[in-house]
């Protein structure tokens, strides 16, 4: 049996990749470990329940003790790394929890898999792979043409996509100087089942929904590549299973829109399913709000390096992966419900700082 020691699995993405990956594999344990913020959620889990090959750890990846105590319990075959404060919005409200979470949280982990790592086996060795997944938003932004590789020099402009990128060195520096085989993913924005309703795709739906006001940041024509989420888990199985150590891969959905697309398309669809000749249609809900703070206009990724090494590209297209998303937030009000219990009420976050 192969053993996952995953970080941030009752997220959204880490959430995803738990399901999915457990039922595609048999042969597959995962060892949950997940602090639950505000962000992560059993109720997510749930199906696993029963699942003795789910095992859930609640504690923080800044705990060394633990951390240390995971590895030698369970000797993975890799760890990946998922766990991280990752709202833009609420790291210009916060950014020092952010820098607690995604650097010395990620330090802690390639610290303690080092240690544990060296005293294994050179058949373990050689299998273990320590996988970090980030953000395209290390990058900073682009102009109206041109992609990011895995060689465009990095430049963050939000306290999240600095953290990150502080962390992506970090990982980068353990594979170079203590031989780590580390691997680090830099991925576009996601979309799918389980996103917390924070995100600009299910806080519009929910909004679009109930015809309250659907915020967009400033003009609305900042471009961002959209990816559905399993093709998003399926790239990280796919780099677990053939990628190089000491890589950095690139994914994309290679499916560029802008804000405001995405919200117009959101409407469109509720009012196919939910049409409201009354009130609608749902497009006239739009309200431009202030833009937020150093906002980037345009993020988009070449993966042509995971699509020719690797043979991974996209399998959803924007559409059918909307389509499937709304469909999934229709049926699953109850989900929604229970994680907004907690303190976020679909409030506007991140004008700290703005004039
Ligand atoms: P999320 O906010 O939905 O989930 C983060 C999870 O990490 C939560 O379950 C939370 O409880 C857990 N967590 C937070 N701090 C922790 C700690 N100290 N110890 C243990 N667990 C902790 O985030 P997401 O959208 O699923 O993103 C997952 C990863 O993917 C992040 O590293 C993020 O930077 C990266 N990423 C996200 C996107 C996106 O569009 N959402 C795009 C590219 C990369």
């Amino acid at each position: 049996m192969r053993t996952l020691l995953v970080t941030g699995g009752a997220g959204f993405i880490g959430g995803n990749f738990v399901l999915r990956s457990l039922a595609r594999d048999p042969a597959l344990r995962v060892v949950n470990l997940d602090l639950l913020t505000y962000a992560g959620n059993l109720d997510t889990l749930k199906p696993l329940q029963c699942d003795e090959r789910h095992i859930f750890v609640h504690g923080d990846i800044g705990d060394a003790e633990l951390v240390r105590g995971l590895l030698a319990d369970y000797s993975p075959d890799a760890l990946v790394n998922f766990a991280a404060e990752s709202h833009v919005d609420r790291s210009i409200d916060g950014p020092a929890e952010f820098v607690q979470t995604n650097v010395v949280g990620t330090l802690n982990l390639l610290q303690c898999s080092l240690d544990w790592w060296k005293e294994q086996t050179e058949a373990q060795r050689e299998r273990f792979r320590f996988l970090h997944v980030s953000t395209d938003e290390v990058y900073g932004s682009l102009g109206a043409t041109g992609a990011f590789t895995e060689t465009t020099p990095y430049a963050p402009n939000s306290p999240y996509a600095a953290s990150k990128a502080s962390s992506d060195h970090m990982v980068r520096a353990f594979h170079h100087t203590y031989g780590l085989p580390t691997q680090t993913t830099n991925c576009s924005n996601n979309y799918g089942p389980f996103q917390f309703p924070e995100k600009l795709i299910p806080l519009i739906f929910l909004n679009a929904l109930e015809f309250r006001p659907l915020p967009v940041y400033g003009d609305g024509l900042q471009v961002r590549d959209w990816l559905y989420v399993h093709d998003h888990v399926d790239a990280i199985n796919t780099i677990l299973e053939r990628g190089v150590p000491g890589e950095v891969y690139n994914i994309g959905g290679s499916s560029e829109r802008t804000n405001l697309q995405v919200v117009q398309e959101i409407c469109d669809a509720l009012d196919q399913r939910h049409p409201d000749t009354a009130r609608g249609p749902r497009r006239n809900l739009v309200e431009h709000v202030k833009d937020r703070p150093g906002h980037d206009r345009r993020y988009a990724i070449d993966c042509s390096k995971l699509n020719h090494e690797l043979g991974w590209q996209p399998a959803v297209s924007f559409e059918s992966g909307l389509a499937r998303t709304i469909d999934w937030y229709l049926e699953n009000s109850e989900w929604t419900r229970r994680v907004q219990d907690g303190s976020y009420q679909g409030e506007r976050l991140g004008l700290t700082g703005a004039d």
